[in-house]
């Protein structure tokens, strides 16, 4: 498994970075949160159900990949 690091700025700016570049829409919240939950998006966090699980978007996957819904409360944000 490789390595994760939260850091709520540098992941809202690597997201809207991937966006620019590859020309995706911007679903994710801008900073992060959570218009449904209120919770930020790029934070680590328990999940609601599982607390031994950690949720959160790293900077690695707000990097390389289109953020599309919440990884706390898994709502959607592009519908
Ligand atoms: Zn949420």
């Amino acid at each position: 498994m490789s390595e994760k690091t939260f850091n709520i700025i540098e992941s809202a700016k690597a997201q809207a970075e991937y966006c620019k570049e590859t020309g995706a829409p911007h679903f994710a919240p801008r900073g992060g949160t959570c218009w449904n939950c209120n919770k930020n998006i790029y934070e680590e966090l328990p999940h609601r159900n599982h607390t031994s699980i950690m949720c959160g978007i790293s900077v690695e996957e707000a990097k390389t990949q289109l953020v599309t819904g919440c990884p706390h409360c898994n709502r959607s944000y592009c519908d």
